[in-house]
């Protein structure tokens, strides 16, 4: 089967999922998108209103501001695929819960790696880095490249967070501007 009919059947098991509560309260299921060949994978948190209101990722202002950043990095949505460690929106966009974050990695995510087998999977913000690599603030991730587990993982701001806070904001800026030299073959760390 190819990529795109692989990662499609994924998005069809997502969009039936039951496997944790929030499926009580989505609009949309929102799988990820878009290039099933990309370098890079972008994981993000949750869906918000937009995004279960349209079953895409990473739209309204958070998404603009994303947008902003993959400019940054000379890259564009049709390039990268970008999803969220949970994949329907928690209610009042509250923290996803640990089970809920495990059962929809475990389901879903660590499936749609392991078709795209990206070079490198940038995490955006605290929930992608508790889920991913077990640890529970930014600090001392934030900006760094980490191996584990044969995968490399770069660590940035969440667009939400980026938009908002004008330290966040320059380093993201900064991040991004270093994403495509990082997921080069031998890329820097
Ligand atoms: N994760 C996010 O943080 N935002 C989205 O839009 C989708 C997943």
């Amino acid at each position: 089967m190819s990529r795109e009919a692989l990662l499609e059947a994924i998005a069809r098991s997502i969009r039936r999922c039951r496997r944790c509560r929030l499926w009580q309260t989505r609009t949309h299921a929102v799988p990820g998108e878009a290039n099933p060949y990309a370098e890079i994978i972008f994981i993000g948190e949750a869906p918000g209103r937009e995004e279960d209101r349209t079953g895409r990722p990473f739209q309204g202002m958070a998404g603009r501001e994303f947008n902003e950043l993959l400019g940054v990095a000379g890259l564009g949505r049709e390039d990268i695929f970008v999803t969220g460690v949970n994949k329907c929106r928690p209610p009042h966009n509250r923290r996803p819960r640990r089970d809920e974050m495990d059962t929809c990695r475990r389901a879903h995510l660590d499936r749609q790696l392991a078709v795209i087998q990206p070079r490198l999977v940038v995490l955006l913000g605290s929930v992608a880095v508790e889920e991913m690599l077990g640890r529970k603030r930014l600090k001392g991730a934030v900006g760094r490249v980490i191996e584990r587990n044969g995968r490399r993982y770069f660590v940035t701001y969440h667009p939400a967070a980026s938009m908002r806070f004008p330290g966040p904001k320059r380093q993201a800026r900064r991040h991004f501007a270093r994403l495509r030299a990082i997921a080069a073959p031998s890329g820097p760390s």
